[in-house]
């Protein structure tokens, strides 16, 4: 049975509570422990794949297809352990869940209730392949008081409540203000947001927190005293240079000995962190930098592309450089000429996105990178901007373009090249789609096979001619092109197992023009950076020698 740590937050939001968690994951497995990290989100959306990126960051999608909050895109990158649908779950699920039920006759005459039944269908959340790990996280998100927090917060109580004693901790991440005008840190936020806490019957075994300047001795005692928990339990947490230092800084600290202490685990086994100094190093010892334009729609949010920016790290880290992403709003290009905005950059990369804004901004930054042979990834709907831009200036279809974009079927603006996904196999069934179904999860979603053609680009940078990547979207570039794409100098160097789904695109007369249908970044890890990004860096990197 999985020993639980839950993560809760408390005085304002945005305190890296996912982060500290991700961290805490990896200095747990440091120490020979299996780990599986746990989102618990109290919002009543049924998960946040409907939600713009603006109001919640970048969506993260499991091998199983589930769309889950950014926060397991951290727990993947930091620990390794692929995030499942069963990791993430909203208030809005577990009100469904309860409904459904309901309306099934489960409750068989009885009257629902947030206690019993909502805390219920919690609890059994947090069991769900409890067997399998030593360690259960369970980040709580938003901040203790919040109304919708609530049934999560009395779950967790109760949880701990009926396992034995020392089979779960609290972690409470709370923030130490720094008033300016008296020189001081406050300390007082973080005991009221612990009486709160305790309140509900939760009193934290740890507090993680968050400052700017450093936590004299003095306050720490103070912070000890006043909230109960012992003194080497609370664990300051200074900003950090790269979010990848969280682990040795966070160990440093004494987090992850605290945690061991909670647990009364001893002896405590001793840490290897020769993986989390390694990655340390390469960030910290890259030679030269390169820079890439990142081409979107959604860039004044940097959470929006979360993964993207991490595995553009990642692929620096992998050649030793560093990678200074630029992120320019695609729709200057629909109004500007993009060569001035452009030059300078050594690769170029056009995100994923939904919706017909920026667009033709996006097709003029492939345009560009084509032309004049810049490196180039698209990525999803940059992949499919690439194969419009190229069927509209090369292979004769001027009105190219994404059924995405033509809302009146009977007046068509664009020659599909790009069409709406019907129907498509995963595993061995057939999945089929109608353009009036609802919106929420009913995308291709999740890890599906796709084949590589010996010798491609994409062939040589997997060293591998099957892969696997996860996949949300609901247009393709349609096959039927193929041919007159193909005679452009495109190479079709990745397809489903059935032949009928491009998976990846390549330019073959140029240094490095990648398309994919999937999301790559979603994979990548800061020890283990995905293939692509690194062999886009290398390319990158080459460029900047070049000139
Ligand atoms: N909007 C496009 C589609 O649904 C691309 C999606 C994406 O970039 N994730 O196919």
């Amino acid at each position: 049975m999985a020993r639980y740590v839950f993560i809760t937050g408390g005085v304002v939001s945005s305190l890296g509570k996912g982060l500290a968690s991700a961290a805490l994951g990896a200095l747990l497995q440091a120490r020979g422990f299996t780990v599986r990290l746990r989102k618990l989100d109290p919002y009543l959306n049924v998960d946040p794949g409907t939600m713009s990126p603006f109001e919640h960051g970048e969506v993260f999608v499991t091998d199983d297809g589930a769309e889950t909050d950014l926060d397991l895109g951290h727990y993947e990158r930091f620990t390794g352990v692929p995030a499942r649908a069963t990791d993430s779950v909203s208030a809005g699920r577990i009100y469904m869940n309860v409904l459904e039920k309901e309306r099934r006759g489960d409750y068989l005459g009885r009257t629902i209730q947030v206690i019993p039944h909502v805390t219920n269908e919690i609890k059994e959340f947090l069991r769900v392949g409890e067997d399998e790990v030593d360690f259960m996280l369970c980040e709580i998100g938003g901040t203790v008081g919040d109304i919708e927090g609530l049934p999560f917060f009395e779950a967790i109580r109760q949880f701990a409540h009926e396992r034995p004693a020392r089979a779960c901790i609290f972690v409470h991440v709370t923030l130490l203000p720094f008033l300016a005008a008296s020189g001081e840190l406050k300390t007082k936020p973080t005991q009221h947001s612990v009486k709160e806490l305790r309140a509900i019957g939760i009193a934290p075994d740890i507090l993680l927190c968050r400052s700017e300047h450093p936590i004299p001795e003095k306050e720490r005692e103070k912070i000890a005293l006043f909230c109960n928990v012992r003194p080497d339990a609370v664990i300051p947490a200074y900003d950090l240079r790269s979010i990848y230092e969280a682990p040795l800084a966070y160990h440093r600290a004494g987090l992850d000995r605290a945690v061991l202490d909670a647990f009364a685990i001893s002896p405590a086994p001793r840490p290897d962190l020769r993986r989390w100094e390694d990655v340390i190093d390469r960030l910290e010892n890259a030679e030269g930098e390169v820079r890439v334009a990142i081409v979107g729609k959604y860039t004044r949010l940097e959470d929006a592309y979360k993964s993207i920016a991490e595995a553009l790290t990642h692929g620096g880290m992998a050649n030793r450089v560093r990678v200074r992403a630029e992120w320019i709003d695609a729709e200057i290009f629909e109004r500007e000429d993009p060569s001035p905005w452009l030059e300078g950059f050594q690769a170029i990369l056009v995100p994923g996105g939904f919706g017909e804004r920026g667009t033709e901004g996006k097709i003029k930054a492939a345009a560009f990178a084509r032309l004049r042979r810049i490196p180039y990834l698209g990525i999803c709907l940059g992949m499919q901007m690439a194969v419009i831009e190229l069927a509209r200036d090369c292979a004769g279809l001027a009105d190219a373009g994404s059924e995405e974009f033509d809302h009146d079927a009977g007046r068509r603006r664009f020659t599909p090249v790009v069409y709406h996904l019907k129907e498509w196999v995963q595993g061995n069934r057939t999945v089929e789609r109608k353009p009036t179904d609802a919106k929420g999860g009913t995308m291709r979603l999740g890890a599906y096979t796709a084949l590589l053609a010996p010798g491609s680009r994409a062939a040589a940078a997997y060293g591998a001619t099957t892969i696997e990547e996860r996949h949300r979207h609901r247009y393709e570039v349609d096959i039927r092109y193929r041919d007159r794409l193909e005679a452009c100098g495109m190479v079709f160097s990745g397809m489903s197992p059935d032949g009928r789904l491009p998976e990846i695109v390549e330019m073959r007369d140029h240094p490095w023009f990648v398309g994919v249908q999937f999301h790559p970044e979603l994979k990548s890890k800061p020890f283990a950076p995905h293939p692509l990004f690194a062999d886009f860096i290398r390319a990158a990197v080459e460029v900047s020698r070049l000139v």
